[in-house]
């Protein structure tokens, strides 16, 4: 089976993988019109000259060679990440040789990791869907309901199947000059008292466990 060698300064095809392969270990370098390897101290003025500096390193083909980006340090794009103008380490082998050309590990692990979360949304503050409980997750018994205008606590046997036993408030608290009520309901009041005494409109299941979130259920509708 033939292949193609993929490190720079070789590229010949190959059958034989123990073949002898002649080429440079470290990245290209441009510098102010001059143009060389990481890997060595030939340094040349025009692209062909470049392509036909001799390979400094030996080992053997790879079809699978890291990738390099070039090293620009003037003119455009020297803004890019640069590339110490040092050569790699070479690898010591087994048997107290230096090898070189081979696979650098951490470099392909320096790669950005692509992110999946990246392209969910934020959760939107209309039409939030009411928050349900958990029934993995485990609470202890005692736990309070989290749902505004509820008071039941948790008695330790199954969450599941008990719809309606919850009556509670959707929404948010609205304090507005004075007047005090829920944004899901039309009942006013003026005392705190009153205000966590007005029953719940809405009948649902508990809510002992939630998704924890930013904390957007506690906050204030103020309109003064
Ligand atoms: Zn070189
Ligand atoms: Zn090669
Ligand atoms: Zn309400
Ligand atoms: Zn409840």
């Amino acid at each position: 089976m033939t292949q193609k060698c993929a490190h720079k300064g070789c590229g010949k095809t190959f059958t034989d993988p123990e073949e002898e392969c002649h080429y440079h270990p470290g990245a290209p370098i441009f510098h102010e019109g001059q143009k060389g390897w990481q890997c060595c101290k030939t340094r040349v003025l025009t692209f062909d000259e470049f392509l036909t500096i001799p390979p400094c390193s030996v080992g053997k083909h790879s079809v699978d060679a890291p990738i390099l980006a070039p090293v620009q340090t003037s003119g455009p794009g020297s803004q890019k990440q640069k590339y110490p103008e040092v050569a790699p380490p070479p690898e010591i082998g087994s048997d107290g040789s230096e090898v070189y050309g081979q696979q650098q590990p951490s470099q392909q692990k320096a790669l950005p990791k692509v992110d999946t979360a990246s392209g969910t949304p934020p959760p939107e503050k209309k039409e939030k869907p009411l928050e349900q409980d958990d029934p993995s997750v485990p609470v202890p018994p005692g736990a309070r309901c989290r749902r505004h205008g509820c008071e039941a606590t948790y008695d330790g046997g199954g969450r599941e199947d008990e719809d309606g036993k919850c009556v509670f408030h959707p929404g948010v608290p609205i304090f507005h000059e004075g007047s005090k009520g829920y944004s899901c309901c039309k009942r006013r009041v003026l005392e705190f008292d009153q205000f966590l005494k007005i029953p719940g409109c809405t009948t649902d299941r508990h809510l002992f466990a939630a998704v924890p979130k930013s904390g957007d259920e506690e906050e204030l509708v103020s309109c003064r």
